[in-house]
């Protein structure tokens, strides 16, 4: 590692060290080490594949227009990309982001992902802001169900799709959020609260392009952002950004440094420097 990569480690992991509430963002970019390609990174399956985005935004609409239609389809045609998730498993960088939780430094982690490798790491104040593979959801309600709680093969082979809500009765869909559906209100609130209230903000593995999801840092930095929105209530918390390239949070100054280099490579590093700090070790 060169010396400017190690002296920012050793900044960010004081700042941690300090905070009074520290978050932790995250974005496709953690998940990469795990074999999970993300949408527009280098390798990103939309960068090699212009196509499957535009398949990305009918997964909503169809469920709208047809749920039944929408399970038959998701159970007989399975999309490769998400049956391989469901096989994927936590790298190092998930693994450092929940003992940083464990700890007592990280207060909650929100994700962009969907792959529940943070939840399978073991971080537990954990906001899936676009959803999880592995749960339901029912759009009227809001309630989640573990996926595993409907027999979906059954319904299929019985002509019983699509799953209801147990307690509204509605058809429910994937718990992951499509392009044109809304944020459930719930974890947009949620989240929206925790960098309302943070001081400092971790965020690793996202190009930052994604609304609302985006609009995050900015709530943290204390900026305002569109028309007609006022200033946040602080002063500004210091956003750390660690991400294999600059993203349009590095260029346009909202995050306060960037740390450049592999999450599941740099998040254990500043594990262990957060630790040395904790026991009062001297860094060198
Ligand atoms: P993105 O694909 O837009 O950007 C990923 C960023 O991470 C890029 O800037 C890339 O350079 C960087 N990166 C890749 N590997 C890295 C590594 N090992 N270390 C550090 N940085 C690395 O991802 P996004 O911003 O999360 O937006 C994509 C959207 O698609 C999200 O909303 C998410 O819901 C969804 N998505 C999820 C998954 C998943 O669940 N794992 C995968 C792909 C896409
Ligand atoms: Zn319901």
């Amino acid at each position: 590692m060169d010396a400017g990569t190690q002296k920012l480690l050793e900044r960010a992991a004081k700042e941690l060290v300090e905070a009074q509430y520290a978050v932790a963002l995250t974005g496709a970019g953690v998940s990469t080490e795990s074999g999970i390609p993300d949408f527009r990174g280098p390798e990103g399956v939309w960068t090699k594949n212009p196509d499957a985005e535009r398949q990305a935004y009918e997964s909503y609409p169809k469920f709208m227009r047809d749920p039944k239609e929408y399970w038959r389809e998701t159970l007989t045609q399975p999309i490769v990309f998400f049956t391989d998730m469901e096989k994927a498993q936590p790298n190092p960088g998930h693994f450092a982001l929940a003992e940083l939780e464990q700890m007592g430094i990280l207060k909650s982690t929100i994700t962009q992902n969907i792959d529940a490798l943070h939840d399978k790491a073991g971080s537990k104040n954990l906001l899936e802001y676009h959803g999880s593979l592995l749960k339901m959801r029912c759009p009227a309600c809001h309630a989640r169900f573990d996926r595993k709680a409907f027999d979906l093969e059954h319904m299929l082979k019985n002509d019983l799709l699509p799953p209801r809500c147990t307690g509204c009765g509605s058809a429910i869909k994937s718990d992951i959020v499509y392009f044109g559906e809304a944020i459930p209100p719930d974890v947009a609130k949620k989240s929206f609260a925790q960098a309302q209230k943070c001081d400092v903000m971790l965020i690793c593995g996202t190009s930052a392009v994604v609304y609302p999801f985006a609009s995050l840092p900015i709530v943290a930095a204390g900026e305002s952002f569109g028309r007609g929105f006022s200033p946040t209530r602080k002063t500004g918390a210091t956003i750390i950004e660690i991400n294999g390239e600059p993203t349009p949070l590095t260029h346009q100054r909202i995050s306060t440094y960037l740390i450049q280099g592999k999450t599941g490579e740099l998040l254990p590093l500043l594990l262990e420097t957060v630790r040395k700090i904790r026991a009062g070790e001297q860094l060198v």
